[in-house]
């Protein structure tokens, strides 16, 4: 995400009620328009007297945050976090009709560190069913190669030295208009959303990344 200070609200990349009937328009309205956008506002907000962060994407600002005094870090973490999550979860998302299983590099190295594609859904679902209160489940890459983790809140992969790969939203404002507290519906639905080529566009990024470094 090469976006920097002043960060704008990015578009849904399919109409609203495209990932129907198994996340509502009316969920998406809610936490794409107001809760998603509401963390761009107070990421600006929190930038706007801070010059010698506006030239930082994201990625750098999320790094970085962790190592600041925690008066700033904080709520940086909060903001860009619940920025950067919220394209993931969103743009890592796309309608039934369009899915596919993953290609390529990416369902090579799931196969590798999981045994197999049914394998890494069953650990990612016992995962996320997992999850104790607000925060979300993450694929992510490292030095070590594949892992799944949960993060609470807003916290992102990149704060622990990890690269992002794909997430599931599991805030109650994700799935509480569509399922209640049929949370583990929620996310067995939510793999017939899932957008793999995003995940392999990150992996790729990643994998490019460390061949620079
Ligand atoms: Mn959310």
């Amino acid at each position: 995400m090469q976006q920097t200070y002043p960060f704008e609200t990015l578009p849904l990349p399919y109409e609203i009620g495209a990932l129907e009937p198994y996340i509502s328009g009316e969920t998406l309205e809610v936490h794409h328009g107001r809760l998603y956008n509401a963390y761009v506002d107070n990421l600006n907000k929190l930038l706007s007297d801070r010059p010698e962060l506006q030239n930082l994407t994201l990625e750098e600002l999320l790094r970085r945050s962790v190592r600041m005094p925690k008066s700033v870090g904080v709520p940086l973490g909060r903001y860009a976090g619940g920025t950067y999550n919220h394209v993931m979860y969103f743009y890592g998302m796309a309608p039934e009709s369009s899915y596919r299983p993953p290609q390529g590099e990416l369902a090579r190295a799931i196969d590798a560190f999981f045994g197999s594609f049914d394998g890494f859904v069953r650990e990612f679902t016992e995962a996320a069913r997992a999850v104790f209160g607000s925060g979300y489940t993450w694929l992510a890459a490292g030095r070590r190669g594949l892992t799944i983790l949960n993060l609470p809140n807003q916290e992102n992969p990149l704060m622990t030295g990890l690269y992002p790969l794909m997430c599931i939203d599991l805030w109650e404002h994700a799935y509480f208009l569509d399922y209640k507290n049929d949370r583990a519906g929620y996310i067995d639905n939510w793999w017939k959303l899932v957008n793999w080529e995003y995940a392999e566009g990150k992996y790729e990024e990643y994998a490019s990344a460390r061949r620079r470094s």
